[in-house]
């Protein structure tokens, strides 16, 4: 049973107790570099094939190594490095998510960390999420939902979260809590509400009371869902843009705070969306991709002064250009920036 939790959730009226199994579904995991950590796919509290245990995706090609086919790149999309094919995503006949609001909270630290905003810890996620369920981008997962109009996701309601950090790293039991916390006031709860919790500098978030597997030494982010008291939970966990081992390589449209915030926001959304429970799409070939959702595939990751970054695809979504990564597109078997 993961700890009571020390630090103040301000109003907080779940507690892990009173929320049931939680399922991990996936995180977008920390690459090498000063960690020493390779790539991995967690899936963890479901049989994917070959257990639950976690994969290295040591099989995944590096910069330089795949394919490098000419693209012929599409309206809006100024850099389109290299194009992949890894291989395509299954469907396992789990729930996917044709609409959503998309809600943010922003867990916003007194001042032992000093002064924070929405803005100078993570880039303006509202903007960032608004840039994305208006563009032609997210339209690539509309084969996986079976739908196609726009509109269909939205921004939500977004949380600013004061607590005061304790150093103790939270759990993924806690992130739940504070999901059912604002899940319970406003009754945004199911398959049409996916929530995206967002960590400042220095705060350290854990999968378990084991402390084990973290942001600062393992994955970037993650998405995940609970059953719960009161009805289904889809959440993810959002680190600062600028940790290091989870950025966007440099130069980039945005520079490293928003790309990298951007690139996190779009990954986890998109994988929420097309596998909420991590029981519809994702990869099951056994050639290095195993368990790999529509994002994970397109994560290419180089070396640069030691750390891992993430190789960038500059586009322009609805407001302004990023520099992100790509989604997978099965009509196309390939990673891509549009359907
Ligand atoms: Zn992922």
């Amino acid at each position: 049973m993961p700890s009571v939790y020390a630090l103040v959730v301000i109003g907080l009226v779940g507690t892990a107790e009173q929320l049931g199994e939680v399922t991990a579904v996936d995180r977008q995991a920390v690459l090498g570099g000063a960690r020493g950590v390779p790539r991995v796919k967690i899936a963890a509290g479901k049989a994917r094939v070959g257990g639950g245990d976690p994969r290295a995706l040591s099989g995944r090609a590096g910069p330089g190594a795949a394919a490098s086919v000419p693209a012929s790149p599409g309206a809006g999309i100024v850099s389109y490095p290299r194009v992949r094919f890894p291989s395509d995503v299954v469907y396992n006949g789990g729930q996917v998510i044709r609409s959503a609001q998309i809600h943010n909270i922003f867990m916003i630290p007194t001042s032992v960390y000093g002064p924070c905003t929405p803005a100078s810890c993570w880039g303006e996620p509202d903007r960032i999420v608004r840039d994305l369920v208006e563009s032609d981008f997210i339209h690539v997962i509309d084969q996986y939902v079976a739908s196609s109009p726009g509109h269909r996701y939205t921004l939500g309601r977004s949380y600013i979260n004061q607590y005061t950090p304790s150093g103790t790293p939270f759990t993924d039991a806690d992130v739940a809590a504070i999901v059912h916390h604002y899940a319970a006031i406003s009754g945004d709860v199911g398959y049409g509400h996916i929530y995206h919790v967002y960590f400042p500098p220095g705060q350290d978030v854990c999968f378990d009371s084991s402390f084990s597997q973290c942001t600062s030494n393992y994955f970037c982010a993650y998405h995940n869902s609970a059953d719960t008291d009161i009805g289904h939970l889809i959440y993810s966990i959002q680190p600062p843009g600028d940790l290091p081992g989870c950025t966007m390589a440099q130069p980039s449209a945005n520079g490293p705070l928003i790309d990298s915030t951007a690139d996190a926001i779009f990954h986890e959304s998109l994988e929420a969306i097309t596998d909420p429970d991590g029981t519809a799409w994702w990869n099951s070939d056994n050639a290095g991709s195993l368990g790999s959702e529509v994002a994970d595939l397109c994560d290419f990751f180089f070396f640069e002064g030691g750390l891992a970054v993430e190789e960038p695809t500059t586009l322009w979504l609805t407001t302004r250009f990023y520099s992100v990564a790509m989604v997978y597109n099965n009509a196309r078997h390939a990673c891509t920036a549009e359907p």
